[in-house]
């Protein structure tokens, strides 16, 4: 099972897609855990991408392609595996394609989780109350705002490309976790 959970930020693909590592085996590949992995290591390509991730603005599409295309080579990904936070633009989308057909394994789904942005934002502030001193760098009002946009400009048209295709199951992200849980276990069968 290849699945991409979308969304903007905060709309609990990253819940959801632990929730079905945990239950299915397949990993969960969020770009944004590994990036900020680099950036703790001190590599250099985390001082590389640090600075753009701390302004909200998205990391170079080279970069995330060749950490995706390079992570599922991996043993744990021949069953299947679980994208979250890639693809998030059409470059992106179009080299995950390719990626794909050169593997000769299809795209099984794009869950779309929506939620209202007044949501999304409140999410984002009580997540950094909880990891106190642990928040992330980008999870503040400010840098969410620019999160944001570069959601919309840059990431939800990829949408269109996935509906042409017939590959987009839409979720109401808005209800509680293990409601929108059974609603993704209703898409997979
Ligand atoms: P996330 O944890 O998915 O919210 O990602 C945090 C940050 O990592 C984003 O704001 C971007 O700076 C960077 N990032 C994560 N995934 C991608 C991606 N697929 N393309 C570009 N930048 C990304």
């Amino acid at each position: 099972m290849i699945l991409i959970l979308f969304g903007p930020p905060g709309a609990g693909k990253g819940t959801q897609a632990a929730i079905l590592e945990e239950k299915h085996g397949w990993p969960q590949l969020s770009t944004g855990d590994m990036l900020r992995a680099e950036v703790a290591s001190g590599s250099a390509l985390g001082n590389e991408v640090k600075g753009l991730m701390e302004s909200g603005a998205l990391v170079p599409d080279e970069t995330v392609i060749s950490i995706i295309a390079n992570r599922i080579e991996q043993d744990d990904c021949k069953d299947g595996f679980i994208l979250d936070g890639f693809p998030r633009t059409t470059a992106q989308a179009t080299a995950l394609d390719k990626m794909l057909e050169e593997k000769g394994k299809p795209l099984n789904h794009v869950i779309s989780l929506t939620v209202d942005d007044e949501e999304l934002v409140q999410r984002i502030v009580k997540r950094a109350e909880e990891a106190g001193a642990f928040a992330r760098a980008d999870d503040n009002p400010e840098t969410f705002k620019t999160r944001l946009e570069s959601y919309y400009e840059q990431t939800r048209p990829i949408l269109i490309y996935y509906e042409g295709k017939g590959l987009v199951k839409k979720v109401d992200g808005m209800k509680p976790i293990e409601e929108v849980t059974g609603l993704i276990a209703g898409i997979l069968g």
